[in-house]
């Protein structure tokens, strides 16, 4: 029995075999075939194999993440069966006797390759999706493939997960989560607490470990690999008591979010997904606060469109049954690239091209999801909220750019609601001066995930500055009362929606600020709750 301490991410437990999800494919050597029509038949039947694959995927996935996430995997199935790349494959193996690997992975190169010297930033995203399909082609090819079955679910092993890949994890055949590289705070975090994944990373991973029973600790931020008799005795008897909590806090499900002196407090939740508002609903959430609607962008190849958006958000108002939702325009950047976009290499990219930065010097995208919300608004209460705000310029500038699209969609005789508008204070700038702010919008979010860093200057991703990265530091504690006193000052509402929201050791002190709500990932809501029901 080994244990490795790392880092909690998310706190809930798990016991299983560890998987190691290895990114790395070994290099296809130029190899002579010895049977040419071997290696053509292998080569049509891996890629029927693939793209049959790859029509399941996304079926498994629309109910997972939407529609809009899910159709990437069809156009790399329509990548695969591309004529002119089958064409070039089979050539290589008939004319130049090449393996069907290596005819694949030659290809994928010169496809990937050609891709990324075009000036087009679309097409030079496609190189991605080249490698993508390439490596799952040579993986069923060599038989040493990266996707297997699982007969059992696993704890998946990897050394680094983007966004966009932990929001892909088919939830039913995975446990929990170890990774080598990342932090409680990166996004990727937060959506495995999003998606009720254990979670734990600072681990130096071992591929050795493939294959072995483990016990995840999000707890305590432990993994312990093959334990004993004794040890897995203690973690079942843990989750046992877990499941006896989630039970007793289920019970507080028809309860309403109020104070012994009867204050309701709206408990709303954090979403990146239609599917993720189906768990929110399911946990008595009574709203959304922030729909992370740059998820959205992570898995495709191009922004998705105005009504491919409408549609999103519709469903995300149809399964919030009239309850609000605030919509928050894309907050790309940082740790959220869009392989799309064309961004240049950045020193430090939490405090480069970012959120409403990129949406104001890119006006198309921006005004295309404002029409997509205000489209949307005709069938529910919907709310925008604006991220990364650091100046009154970049509101006035996004005010005079919402009005203008609000107009000419009344002016095509298109129906749009009262949308309220919302900024995020996850900036000190925009914390300092708040009350320039206030007169431009109706209310106020802070994201204390953002501001915390901005703050305190540590950075939220890098796990060596975590014991500076302190979310209960007088300086946040201050800028929120701060804030929350000016606000009311100028008659706008004030939510927290970044994780401190679900920390049930501060619940008390953003009550007893003002603060008019709090957002947080869906599976806090319940403990929240429990929580303010105990403030006086
Ligand atoms: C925040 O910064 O607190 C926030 C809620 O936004 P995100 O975590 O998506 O940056
Ligand atoms: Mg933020």
């Amino acid at each position: 029995m080994v244990t490795i301490a790392g880092q909690a991410v998310h706190r809930q437990l798990a016991i299983g075999r560890l998987w190691y999800l290895s990114k790395t494919h070994p290099e296809l050597l130029r190899a002579q075939a010895e049977d040419t029509d071997a290696e053509l038949r292998a080569f049509r039947a891996a890629k029927e194999e693939v793209v049959g694959r790859l029509h399941e995927l996304y079926r498994e996935s629309v109910p997972k993440v939407g529609e809009l996430l899910a159709h990437t995997f069809e156009i790399h199935a329509m990548m695969v069966e591309d004529e002119a790349y089958t064409n070039m494959v089979e050539s290589m193996i008939a004319g130049e006797k090449a393996t069907a690997a290596y005819a694949v992975a030659a290809t994928g190169r010169h496809y990937a390759q050609m891709l990324e010297q075009m000036e087009d930033p679309y097409f030079r995203s496609r190189s991605e999706d080249i490698r993508e399909i390439t490596d799952r082609l040579t993986d069923m090819l060599l038989r040493n493939r990266s996707e297997v079955k699982l007969a059992k679910p696993v704890i998946l092993m990897a050394e680094n997960l983007a966004p966009g890949e932990t929001m892909q994890l088919d939830h039913s055949r995975i446990l929990g989560i170890v990774t080598h590289y990342g932090s409680e705070n990166s996004h990727a975090a937060i959506l495995a607490r999003t998606m009720n994944l254990p979670a734990i990373t600072g681990v130096a991973i071992r591929d050795e470990w493939d294959g072995r029973e483990a016990v995840l600790d999000g707890e305590n931020g432990l993994l312990i690999v093959d334990p004993d008799e004794k040890t897995l005795a203690v973690y079942r008897e843990k989750i046992l008591a877990r499941a006896k909590e989630e039970e007793e806090l289920r019970s507080l499900l028809p309860l309403p979010a109020e104070t012994k002196s009867g204050v309701h407090v709206p408990l709303l939740a954090n979403v990146g997904s239609a599917a993720d508002a189906a768990a929110a609903a399911e946990k008595g959430a009574e709203g959304i606060g922030l729909l992370r609607t740059e998820f959205l962008c992570l898995a495709g190849t191009e922004y998705p469109s105005e009504e491919q958006q409408t549609e999103t958000y519709r469903s995300v108002l149809a399964t919030m049954q009239g309850k609000p939702v605030t919509i928050r325009t894309f907050d790309l950047g940082a740790d959220k690239r869009a392989s799309y976009l064309d961004w240049p290499e950045e020193t430090n990219p939490d405090l480069g091209f970012r959120a409403i930065r990129i949406s104001l010097a890119e006006e198309g995208p921006f005004r295309a999801q404002l029409r997509a919300i205000l489209r949307a608004s005709a069938y529910g209460d919907v709310r925008v909220l604006y991220p990364m705000i650091s100046a009154e310029w970049e509101i006035r500038r996004i005010d005079e750019i919402f009005r203008e699209e609000r107009r000419n969609l009344l002016e095509q005789g298109v129906s749009v609601g009262d949308v309220k508008q919302g900024i995020m204070i996850e900036t000190p700038a925009a914390a300092v001066v708040c009350d320039r702010l206030a007169p431009y919008v109706n209310f106020f979010s802070i994201g204390t995930n953002d501001l915390t860093q901005y703050l305190l200057a540590a950075d939220r991703r890098n796990p060596y500055v975590a014991p500076y990265y302190d979310t209960h530091h007088e300086a946040v504690m201050r800028t929120i009362e701060a804030v929350v006193k000016t606000a009311h000052e100028h008659g706008v509402t004030v939510g927290v929606c970044g994780e401190l929201a679900a920390d049930v050791t501060v619940t008390q002190t953003l009550l007893r600020m003002g603060v008019d709500d709090l957002s947080m990932a869906p599976n806090s809501l319940l403990k929240v709750k429990r929580s303010v029901r105990e403030c006086e």
